[in-house]
């Protein structure tokens, strides 16, 4: 007796800690956020720092509830990933992005390669490779306009079966690359095997890189370890001039962030591509 009622109140205030009741109330809205159409895509440029032009865009989920405002993905991503309501969300967000490239390259608008994070969730499920070709054949959009994002953590934690993945998805000419790079202690005799065509250097680095010796330092080996892998670097986070000169200088390929635009609903973001030199 003394045994079960031990183990009911740890079970008790493990329950408290990890669901508070904002996060129930998340749980319990997000099951009806696709049918009542309230999630978004909102766009970032990627720009080749060689001309300036704009070579990509990232789609980045937002969440518009009636009540509770917009929340950050930063929040609910998690949470959607505990609840398994991740499959359903990454499977819109990866049409939804899909078919709008689809819809801007059909309009006209300058060729580009629309990036779309991965979580690790859908990343490992046996249907994504199903999923992913689908999606593109019923867009009719060349697997070579997309690029999946995914997390150094996420590719670090199973490297083989992660390896395996990314094998199946380079054979198809779906491209991938890693995000937040820098943060997830990579195996360098891991990194070599992946099929990925670029690093997303992580904004922790990107921050003080104008001050910072020991950010300087680590962006340098970062754009010369790609390099050595063939592989491209995209800066994320770029917020000034100063750090933008810097990242050319060191012979970055693409940067992202405020400096350029912030992440745009898709008129917006149309309007930006549109007005931008070409
Ligand atoms: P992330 O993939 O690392 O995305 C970059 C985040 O940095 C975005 O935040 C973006 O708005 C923000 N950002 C861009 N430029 C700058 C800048 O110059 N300065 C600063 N301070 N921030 C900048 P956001 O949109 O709030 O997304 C947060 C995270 O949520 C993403 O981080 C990603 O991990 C996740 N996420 C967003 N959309 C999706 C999605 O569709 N699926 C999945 N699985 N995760 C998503
Ligand atoms: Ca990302
Ligand atoms: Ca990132
Ligand atoms: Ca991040």
């Amino acid at each position: 007796v003394k045994q079960a009622s031990r183990n009911d109140f740890r079970f008790f205030t493990q329950e408290m800690q990890t669901h508070s009741a904002r996060t129930l109330q998340l749980v319990n809205a997000l099951r009806h956020a696709l049918p009542r159409h309230e999630f978004e895509l909102h766009f970032q440029p990627q720009v080749a720092l060689q001309d300036g032009h704009i070579v990509g865009a990232e789609a980045l989920l937002r969440w518009r509830h009636p009540e509770l405002g917009m929340i950050s993905p930063a929040e609910f991503i998690p949470i959607a990933e505990d609840s398994g309501q991740i499959l359903a969300i990454g499977e819109w967000v990866l049409r939804t992005a899909v078919r709008q490239l689809k819809q801007w390259l059909d309009a006209g608008l300058r060729p580009m390669v629309i990036a779309v994070n991965l979580s690790a969730v859908q990343f490992r499920h046996p249907n994504l490779m199903a999923l992913v070709t689908r999606i593109l054949d019923e867009a009719a959009l060349p697997p070579e306009f997309l690029e999946l994002e995914l997390t150094e953590a996420a590719a670090m934690d199973d490297p083989p079966a992660a390896i395996a993945i990314m094998n199946k998805l380079d054979e198809h000419g779906i491209r991938m690359s890693i995000d937040d790079f820098g943060t997830g202690y990579s195996s360098l005799s891991y990194l070599k095997k992946f099929k990925v065509n670029k690093l997303k250097i992580d904004q922790s680095f990107v921050r003080d890189i104008s001050d910072d010796p020991d950010d300087k330092a680590i962006v340098t080996a970062i754009i010369n370890l790609a390099s050595s892998l063939g592989m491209h670097t995209i800066a994320e986070g770029v917020e000034t001039a100063s750090q933008l000169a810097f990242l050319r200088l060191q012979g970055c390929d693409e940067v992202q962030g405020y400096y350029v635009s912030k992440p745009l609903p898709k008129d917006q973001f149309e309007a930006f591509v549109r007005n931008s030199i070409s």
